[in-house]
């Protein structure tokens, strides 16, 4: 059974990665710092044998360089980080400390396991923010230039930056992937597809910021869990790989295509529901796109998930697992940020 170490293990790409790379008989060791946006409750599912959780914040290099020293992972997914664009808006500190500061501390633990026989791959995820505004009708290639806009898209541009420089100047063995937007089970209801649905339960109105033009790819966060393990198969070591399913939609026709889910399967829609256009995001980028022929062509990755389909399926599932709102009500997912400038 080969081990792999997986980074932010409890977010939700995470989760969705832990259980998918368990199901494909990896042995998973979950590193996570667990903050606002983690899910503590998953990890009771997960069978003890395959499957180890370390409560450690990625800039503890003791305890990391301890945990890949006595593990020797195969490959470690770099996940790890503060994620939402509006709570790097209000306070950019823990954006640089855990994505900038958190992966140079992982690739110093690298840098300094190539004294020995044991160098596991780095699979480093990134994001197509890190490109910028992208004009209508192009789609980002790996080799454009970044030109990220929030400090959100600005830290994790500069940890593709320090990773690159690693792989050249230390020859560790590494990987960079910039992927779409993700949808799908266990996101945290800051970002906007769980949010609508927790406001249709709830009977709340539907805030979109502007007036829902700006343009987002959106992947199945199945399909990009499917990509990532193959990028640690045939990932080719320097390289950066765009992972994008094709799929642009502005905001508005996203929100109104899950309000169609619930009035087509008759599902209780109040009457406090309905869109509300609010004061946009400071720096809001209008559109990002990718183009996937890079990793298409070389690793024959494709997106599989039809968006319809893995829409329906989505709603389905938080509407099958309210309890997960709940849950992290405590959290106030519901509170507007992002506007204190
Ligand atoms: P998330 O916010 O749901 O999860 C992030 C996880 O990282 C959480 O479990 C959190 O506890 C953990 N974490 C944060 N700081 C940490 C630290 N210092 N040490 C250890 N763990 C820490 O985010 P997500 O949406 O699952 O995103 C995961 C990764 O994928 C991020 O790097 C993000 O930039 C990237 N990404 C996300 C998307 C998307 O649409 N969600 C798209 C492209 C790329």
């Amino acid at each position: 059974m080969k081990t792999i170490i997986v980074t932010g293990g409890s977010g939700f790409i995470g989760t969705n990665l832990v259980n998918f790379l368990i199901k494909k008989k990896y042995r998973v060791i979950n590193i996570d710092k667990l903050t606002y946006s983690s899910h503590k409750s998953v990890v009771k599912f997960r069978k003890k044998g395959n499957y180890k959780f370390f409560k450690i914040d990625i800039n503890n290099k003791k305890k990391l360089e301890k945990i890949i020293k006595k593990f020797k992972p195969k490959c470690i997914f770099n996940l790890a980080a503060e994620t939402h664009v509006d709570r790097s808006i209000d306070g950019p500190k823990n954006f640089i400390q855990t994505n900038i500061n958190g992966t140079f501390n992982l690739l110093e633990c690298l840098r300094s396991l190539k004294k020995t026989n044991h160098n596991p791959k780095l699979v480093h995820i990134s994001t197509d923010e890190v490109y910028g505004d992208i004009k209508s009708n192009y789609k980002s290639k790996e080799n454009d230039k970044y030109e990220p806009s929030s400090p959100y898209s600005a830290s994790k541009a500069s940890a593709d930056h320090l990773v690159k420089s690693y792989i050249r100047t230390y020859k560790i063995n590494a990987v960079i992937s910039n992927c779409c937007n993700n949808y799908g089970p266990y996101q945290f209801p800051e970002k906007l597809i769980p949010k609508m649905i927790a406001n249709i339960i709830n009977n709340q109105e539907l805030p979109i910021y502007a007036k829902g033009k700006n343009s987002r790819e959106w992947i199945h966060v199945n399909d990009h869990c499917e990509a990532l393990l193959m990028l640690y198969l045939k990932g080719k070591n320097g390289e950066n790989y765009n992972i994008g399913s094709g799929k642009n939609l502005s905001n508005i026709q996203l929100v109104n295509k899950i309000l169609k889910i619930f009035k087509k399967n008759k599902i209780f829609i109040g009457n406090k529901v309905r869109i509300k256009f609010v004061k946009d995001r400071p720096g809001h980028d209008f559109r990002y796109s990718l183009n996937s022929n890079k990793i298409q062509k070389s690793i024959k990755w494709k997106c599989k998930i039809n968006f319809d389909r893995g829409l329906k399926q989505t709603v389905f599932w938080y509407l099958a697992n309210k309890s997960f709102f709940k849950k992290i009500a405590k959290n106030k997912y519901d509170i507007r940020l992002g506007l204190k400038l």
